[in-house]
């Protein structure tokens, strides 16, 4: 299949908004796309090569694919810079460069999907000292033989800096068009891929084996399951009026979520994005399997730093200090974890995903040996508010977050948010009650002591049905000279020219980021604002909301995808809940 029909589809999804149409340029590619390839075209209109939690990425550096350009276009690395510079897109500038070439080149040979695929592998895997040329050169000839368009998306995907941002569920709805002739199948593609993580592989069976097949996708170690998430709620009345007279209630800790699978003598670990973070956690890895009894395993448990000597948990930013590259050792050492187990997806070869809460629990509960590094999560079961009431008491004083509550009777609803898990925090009673998680699209230089250094971040939420980041805030407090130095550093190699078409704000920001970094704020209240952008008209014609008197809480929250901040219709929901006190004001 030649690669210009997948590139003239980023192309008209380049230009398109509407979710509706972004959807049909995907059909009508899926629909003229071999079974034996849909997985590779599926990846590359996300700009990947494999899932994520496979961690294959191409990310060559911008000056090589430089380089690499200026050798097969025959024009000076200082031309290539300048029509950089001019376009602010290296993508851009590499079909303005290529579109020169052309007028003196008769001769091509097609490139298609598979080439284009097997080289950017080829480069993904290359390592070492001598890697660098070799990279070089695949980049060159792919480039020799690419027309401007092709030119341009292959660049923008060596250089990780394909920004369409296609959602999954956009590819699903459009799996589902294509290959069932309705949107209607959606769910059970979704079930396929909640179970297994990979878009690739959902698309393979659907398009190579039919629809019936996707039944055939189980639960199996060392493939993610995206995890389910939980609602809020502020009261523990709030909850009995969802979950009914009696519910489990475990302590919420204040960790990092981690999926563990067990098998074949090895162990993965994967976050709650599902990116493999095995190699932070040695000491998961060399302990665990001394807790669990069974061969092939996978549990889900929230991943602590603690005080050694007293046990007690320590907040979320002790822990942050073990997301690095080097020094391992030293940092396992330094800031000592418990991993507390809450859920268990599979075990003696079979699926638990349909068990209810109590029989997962149970299941748990046998097949792990506590220890004083692997434990079980601390769980009551709870019939009064009075109680509730009590055990958020306790967890509170041992340093957690506050409770999750836990429907008894409900199977493990992957990748979902629902109301069969809750969670209850101390702060939900005053003020806005919960934190908001939110991606940082842009910046505003600072004055003063801040001089040389970012003043305010600008804000966003993910409206998921839109796929779009709408301005929600701007924030400049609660940032310590720490803090704003590190933010600095995290931001400055997320810095874009122009601001990501999907980005929606009426603010001019000094800096553009692409929507990737995700921080924890606490705001008192969300208001009706002719400024920011979320749920834009839809409580009020020319009103979006936004938050008042926002502050950054000092978590980072690295664990989380621009796609799992809060969304929304999170935001709507808070609103209204807030609201309610008023008489007379319009609900949605
Ligand atoms: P939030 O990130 O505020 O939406 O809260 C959900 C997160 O709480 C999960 O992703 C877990 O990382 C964490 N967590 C802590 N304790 C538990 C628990 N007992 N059950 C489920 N999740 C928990």
């Amino acid at each position: 299949m030649k690669f210009s029909l997948v590139a003239e589809t980023l192309g008209y999804m380049e230009n398109t908004t509407k979710r509706t149409e972004l959807t049909k340029h995907l059909v009508d590619l899926f629909k003229i796309t071999p079974p034996e390839i849909i997985s590779k075209v599926v990846y590359l209109l996300q700009g990947k090569l494999r899932p994520d939690h496979e961690g294959i990425e191409v990310g060559v550096a911008e000056k090589l694919a430089v380089k690499a350009l200026s050798k097969s276009a025959g024009i000076p690395v200082t031309k290539i810079e300048h029509e950089y510079m001019k376009a602010g897109d290296f993508g851009q500038a590499t079909a303005t460069v290529l579109g020169q070439k052309t007028q003196t080149t008769f001769l091509k040979e097609d490139i298609t999907v598979e080439r284009v695929y097997d080289t950017l592998f080829k480069i993904a895997e290359l390592k070492g000292g001598k890697s660098q040329d070799m990279k070089m050169k695949y980049i060159s000839s792919l480039l020799n033989d690419a027309s401007p368009v092709e030119g341009r998306f292959i660049a923008k995907i060596i250089t990780a800096n394909l920004r369409l941002g296609i959602a999954d569920f956009t590819i699903l709805d459009a799996l589902s068009v294509a290959f069932t002739g309705t949107k209607e199948n959606r769910p059970k593609l979704e079930h396929a891929y909640n179970v297994c993580s990979d878009l690739g592989r959902v698309a393979s069976a659907v398009a190579g084996e039919g629809f019936e097949s996707l039944k055939g996708f189980q639960v199996s170690v060392f493939s993610p399951v995206r995890p389910m998430l939980a609602e809020r709620v502020k009261t523990p009345a709030e909850a009995r009026e969802k979950m009914g007279h009696q519910f489990a209630a475990e302590y919420k800790l204040d960790g990092e979520r981690v999926q563990i699978h067990i098998g074949n003598d090895k162990v993965v670990l994967y976050s709650r994005s599902l990116e493999n973070i095995t190699n932070y956690y040695p000491d998961i890895v060399e302990k665990i399997t001394k807790s669990v009894k069974s061969g092939k395993i996978i549990l889900e448990a929230e991943a602590v730093a603690v005080n050694e000597e007293t046990g007690e948990f320590l907040p979320f930013q002790e822990l942050m200090h073990r997301r690095r590259k080097h020094n391992i050792a030293k940092a396992v050492k330094e800031y000592p974890i418990t991993v507390n187990l809450f859920d268990i997806m599979f075990v003696d070869g079979a699926s638990c995903l349909d068990m209810t809460y109590a029989e997962r629990r149970k299941t748990l509960e046998r097949a792990v040996k506590e220890d004083a590094f692997s434990r079980i999560m601390p769980m009551t079961i709870v019939t009064t508010d009075d109680e509730v009431e009590d055990f958020l008491e306790n967890a509170i004083n041992s340093g957690c977050e506050g409770l999750m509550l836990k429907q008894l009777d409900s199977p493990y609803r992957a990748g979902a948010r629902a109301s069969n898990w809750l969670k209850l925090k101390r702060e939900y009673r005053n003020e806005l009650g919960d934190t908001l998680d939110l991606v940082i699209v842009g910046a505003f230089y600072g004055r003063g002591r801040r001089t040389g250094r970012y003043g305010a971040l600008l804000l966003a939420a993910y409206d998921e049905d839109q796929d779009k980041y709408p301005s929600i805030c701007k924030v400049g407090t609660g940032f310590t000279d720490e803090s704003l130095d590190q933010i600095y550093q995290i931001l400055s190699d997320k810095i874009v020219v122009k601001k990501d078409p999907r980005v929606d704000t009426s603010l001019e920001a000094d800096v553009w980021f692409d929507p990737e970094i995700v921080i924890e704020i606490v705001a008192s209240e969300i208001t009706l604002s002719p400024i920011h952008r979320v749920a834009m008209d839809g409580i009020r014609k020319g009103s979006g909301l936004a938050l008042r008197f926002p502050k950054f809480t000092g978590k980072i929250r690295f664990e989380k995808t621009p796609e799992n901040s809060t969304g929304v219709k999170e935001v709507v929901t808070m609103y209204n809940s807030q609201k309610k006190v008023v008489q007379g004001e319009k609900q949605f």
